[in-house]
């Protein structure tokens, strides 16, 4: 029972923190609607059909519209400012301009949406634990030219918020349910205690009420025998006064019988419900640890993520210091992959890191370990492995990726990665390690790419 009464306020506790997080993210949102009111104001009076395109989604956003609509209204935005790129002289002037040339001729409203932006960034971050979308996102952000180049950011951070939204929903609707079933066993549980408390109450009523008469027949019978004249009389009056004892000792014994049949169900009945309950326990705790392991995993790839790469990381310097077995660390990262991104879009740029994620995934043993700690940045860590084996695993890591033919929509993307290989040293200083793989894969990049260089 006191576990029980443990859980509950477990439950109600992480209900009470789930509602101020809703809260926190409700505020998101706002800032973000405020956003797309600031954006629509600023791109007014460029042409009358964006303008137009631009109230309506101003309008939606006002009246609180669904993220369904405000997707229809940015898709159909879009379409007009793709048509306006083509045909209205003021963008036509705007868009060719060289990078630096933009940057100077911003106006200053741009600025100010972006710097809203970038702190719209910020505050996510404060809420997400993997942080690499968000910074790939802010990268994207600062590097942006052009009105579709911000939108499709804000449309990226409206998808984040939306996702997070979505699963914070999801955890409080769960943890309702768990709620309202202890509720509903607690409640069980009294009532079965209730009930057996009454039970035994009217089994001692019973019993002091045979007791007594019991008592009374041996008090009438006393007088009886008192005053009787002669034995026949007193034999019958003995006898008549013993079947009336033993009858009511019959009635109380069938009365005992039916309560204990009914007091074996009750407690079978309950025994049935402790064992669900313990069941129940078991399956949460399976579920809450499959949580915690889904909460390391990289969303988009299934690798680790930077969070539990970090952990796995500082263990395995731990163990190299204490003497353990070798290890060999390879930091990779995909070539030109800003190229693929712009050219065949940001979906399939999405499915080039899963297919390399997948590739490094089969290509590895169970012993070592792959996570995706950045953008489009992998490590991994390979135990037993001194620095010779290591580089020849990366290399071979690597031509696999190099044949990988990958395709998007029937056309070939040529995809390539290049990687800085290390050993972990017993007296490296916690980051060493790491900060001598990322300068070789730096040397990599500039020796021309597709390549691993050691350190
Ligand atoms: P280099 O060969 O020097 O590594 O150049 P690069 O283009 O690969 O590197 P850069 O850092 O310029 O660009 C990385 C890009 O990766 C920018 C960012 O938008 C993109 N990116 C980061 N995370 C994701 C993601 O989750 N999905 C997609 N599709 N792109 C992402
Ligand atoms: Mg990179
Ligand atoms: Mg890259």
């Amino acid at each position: 029972m006191p576990e029980t009464a443990e859980w509950k306020q477990k439950y109600r506790t992480s209900l009470l923190e789930m509602e101020v997080e809703e809260k926190r993210w409700r505020d998101v949102e706002q800032v973000l609607r405020r956003l797309i009111g600031r954006l629509c104001a600023a791109g007014m009076g460029v042409d009358p059909k964006l303008d137009d395109e631009l109230q309506a989604l101003a309008a939606a956003n006002r009246r609180n519209a669904d993220a369904q609509e405000l997707e229809r209204l940015a898709e159909s935005l879009t379409s007009a400012v793709v048509a306006v790129d083509a045909t209205s002289p003021v963008l036509q002037l705007v868009v060719p301009l060289p990078p630096r040339l933009a940057l100077v001729a911003k106006p200053e409203r741009w600025k100010s949406t972006c710097a809203a932006v970038a702190a719209l960034l910020e505050r996510l971050k404060m809420d997400e634990t993997d942080h690499s979308t968000l910074n790939s996102l802010a990268a994207e952000l600062a590097s942006a030219e052009t009105d579709q180049a911000l939108a499709t950011v804000v449309a990226r951070a409206a998808d984040l918020i939306h996702e997070r939204g979505q699963s914070l929903a999801h955890e409080r609707l769960q943890a309702a349910a768990v709620l309202s079933e202890v509720t509903k066993r607690l409640e069980e549980m009294a009532n079965y205690l209730w009930e057996s408390n009454s039970a035994s109450r009217s089994r001692f009523d019973d019993s002091q009420s045979l007791n007594d008469t019991v008592m009374s027949h041996v008090r009438d019978l006393s007088d009886e025998v008192s005053g009787a004249a002669e034995l026949g009389l007193l034999r019958s009056a003995v006898s008549a006064r013993l079947e009336l004892v033993a009858e009511q000792v019959c009635a109380f014994r069938a009365r005992e019988a039916t309560r204990m049949v009914e007091y074996n169900g009750r407690a079978e009945h309950m025994r049935e419900r402790i064992a669900d309950l313990e069941r129940e326990t078991q399956e949460l705790h399976c579920k809450l640890d499959r949580e915690k392991h889904g909460a390391r995993l990289d969303p988009l790839t299934g690798v680790a993520n930077r969070k539990f790469f970090d952990e796995h990381f500082t263990q395995e310097n731990a163990l190299r210091a204490q003497g353990g077995a070798p290890a060999g660390l390879l930091l990779w990262d995909i070539d030109s992959f800003k190229f693929i991104n712009d050219s065949f879009g940001h979906r399939a740029g999405d499915r080039v890191l899963q297919a390399v994620a997948e590739c490094f995934k089969t290509a590895l043993r169970g012993s070592d370990f792959v996570a995706r700690i950045g953008g489009e940045e992998f490590a991994v860590l390979l135990r037993g492995l001194k620095l010779a084996e290591a580089v020849n695993v990366a290399n071979q890591l690597r031509t696999t990726v190099e044949g990988l033919r990958f395709h998007f929509r029937g056309t070939p993307v040529r995809v390539t990665v290049s990687c800085g290989v290390t050993e972990l040293n017993p007296d490296d200083a916690p980051e060493a390690a790491f900060d001598r793989a990322d300068a070789a894969l730096y040397r990599a990049k500039n020796a021309g790419k597709n390549l691993c260089v050691a350190a």
